[in-house]
């Protein structure tokens, strides 16, 4: 019966992901047997990339409450409360995990952290590494150690095709290893944290690997799927024709750096109270109708940072010398970008989905942390707090079961890898971007979806990353034309205010 696969691995616990969440979950799997999918070399998703921070409650006079204050602040009445609070209240100590793993966060000569402020935190508690390369810190730190762990099979470029499910649960799933190679891994537990959808956009700061097949993979097979029309657009990414657009880190205005416009002018000052320190959503907004009438974004960090620039924000200074821009006496030319995705599969406090067998962490999950808004550096918090809780749910459903052999008949072939079909891709790209994008509308919603669907008629009928993409589009740009009102990340031109009624979530696959 599964004489065509070319494979067949078994585990107790097969991770998909190779980022934050899923190294941890892996990591905090042992000594269960796991096997870790990554679709490109381990390290290939968001994580490395990351470049602010990881905000946790550990400086003096702060306290997990302050920080579940904030995190819900931003959230547009949309997260879950104990979700927060398990976020806020075990961040402390998943930080501590962290050093404990080898991260090293910077500290000043007395060997204290040294605290940063992003947007929306009242206090200074982001730590950070290397001065802004936090997310190659954590992923270097836990890549070596799941490297030598005995209980991890790493399959580096493979790719997870599709959930095999059978009686109501999940029995393992199929992929595709190096592009030919047809493999099923037999487990009693799937883990996705397969990150996000930022590359469905053509402007992202997102890496290639983030294409939403979790999402997507999860959707086909009835899994229920929250919030996902929430999707938060970078202020700042540097403009200068890269794909995917280097980030200008928010702890660069938490520094002190100002938007202009092309004429010198400080344009948030008219924008929000906060100004450059106000929620992603509404700076993202304001530089993108800068760009929309013609102007050019600056961000100014010449006064702010300065001479300092190398020293504290050596990723950002190495990426603007590449592109010929010396930011420590010349300003940054900047555009929002696709950043992050609130919404995704839905999941309970331990990351249990709702087809049994099967848990997601990290940006791919919907924990209820990020509700319409996700704040600052609570990203790479969420797939530590919630990687492990998924980690001790599996341990905690006792012995691994077995896998009933029938569930194998209903693997089916991934089949070779479909030959790349880049015109659909970037036509998706652009169509998200201009429809789905910063600023929405019901003409624009419904013009996008018809695209989507003409797309879908052109793509090859197997299961890709370039058909995981137009699947979650079309998931996506149906949720946005639902929510008819603004909130959070969603911007709806046509509806600009929130209202009561929408205190509720669009949930996919109910
Ligand atoms: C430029 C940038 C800067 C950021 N800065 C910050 C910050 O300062 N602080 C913060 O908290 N957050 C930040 N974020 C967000 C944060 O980095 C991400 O949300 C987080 O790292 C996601 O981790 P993850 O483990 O969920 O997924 P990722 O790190 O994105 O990893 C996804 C993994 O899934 C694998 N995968 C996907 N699909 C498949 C498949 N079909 N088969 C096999 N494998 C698959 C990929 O290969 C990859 O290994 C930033 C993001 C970016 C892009």
């Amino acid at each position: 019966m599964t004489a065509s696969f070319d494979r067949v691995l078994s585990a107790d616990a097969v991770v998909v992901g190779s980022g934050v969440a899923g190294l941890t979950a892996a990591l905090e799997l042992a000594p269960l047997r796991v096997v870790l999918l990554t679709k490109g070399p381990i390290a290939d998703g968001s994580t490395p990339y990351a470049q602010g921070g990881i905000a946790a409650a550990v400086g003096e006079g702060d306290s997990p409450a302050a920080h579940a204050a904030d995190t819900l602040d931003v959230g547009g009445g949309l997260n879950d409360g104990p979700a927060v609070d398990v976020l806020t209240a075990e961040g402390p100590d998943r930080i501590t995990d962290l050093m404990q793993r080898g991260v090293g966060f910077d500290r000043r000569d007395d060997g204290s952290l040294v605290l940063g402020r992003e947007a929306g935190h009242d206090v200074r508690r982001i730590l950070h590494a290397d001065g802004d390369a936090t997310g190659a810190e954590i992923s270097r730190a836990l890549v070596v150690e799941a490297l030598a762990a005995g209980h991890i099979e790493v399959v580096d470029h493979s790719f997870a095709a599709d959930l095999v499910v059978d009686a109501g649960r999940v029995a393992g799933l199929t992929a595709r290893v190096r592009g030919e190679e047809q493999v099923l891994v037999v487990a009693p537990a799937v883990v996705l944290a397969t990150g996000g959808i930022g590359r469905l956009y053509a402007n992202t700061t997102n890496p290639p690997a983030v294409t939403g097949d979790g999402l997507a993979m999860s959707a086909r097979a009835g899994v229920r799927l929250r919030d996902v029309e929430f999707v938060q657009f970078h202020p700042t990414a540097l403009a200068t024709g890269r794909d995917p657009m280097s980030l200008l880190t928010e702890a660069l205005r938490g520094e002190g750096a100002v938007l202009l416009d092309e004429q010198g002018r400080r344009f948030m000052l008219e924008v929000h109270p906060d100004a450059e320190l106000a929620p992603r959503d509404i700076v993202a907004r304001a530089n993108w109708r800068v760009l929309q009438r013609g102007g050019t974004v600056y961000l100014d960090a010449t006064e702010a940072v300065g001479d300092r620039f190398p020293e504290r924000f050596p990723t950002v200074y190495h990426l603007c010398r590449e592109d010929g821009i010396d930011p420590r006496v010349e300003p940054m030319p900047a555009a929002p970008a696709a950043h992050y995705h609130m919404g995704g599969i839905a999941t309970d406090l331990f990351g249990r989905t709702s087809l049994p067998g099967l848990w997601a962490a990290g940006e791919a999950a919907r924990t209820g942390v990020h509700g319409a808004n996700r704040l600052a550096s609570n990203s790479l918090l969420e797939g530590t707090v919630f990687g492990r809780r998924v980690a001790i749910d599996i341990k905690a459903s006792g012995p691994p079961a077995q896998v009933d052999a029938t569930a194998l008949r209903a693997a089916v072939l991934p089949g070779a890898e479909p030959a790349p079909q880049p015109d659909v891709v970037e036509d998706l790209r652009d169509v998200m971007w201009d429809k789905v994008g910063l600023i929405r509308r019901h003409e624009g919603l419904m013009a996008a979806l018809e695209e989507i669907d003409r797309l879908d008629e052109k793509l090859e009928p197997r299961v890709s990353a370039a058909s995981n993409m137009v699947t979650a589009a079309r998931i996506i740009a149906s949720a946005a034309l639902l929510r008819t009102e603004s909130r959070g990340g969603h911007f709806r031109e046509d509806f600009p205010e929130s209202t009561p009624w929408w205190q509720r979530p669009v949930v996919v696959n109910p």
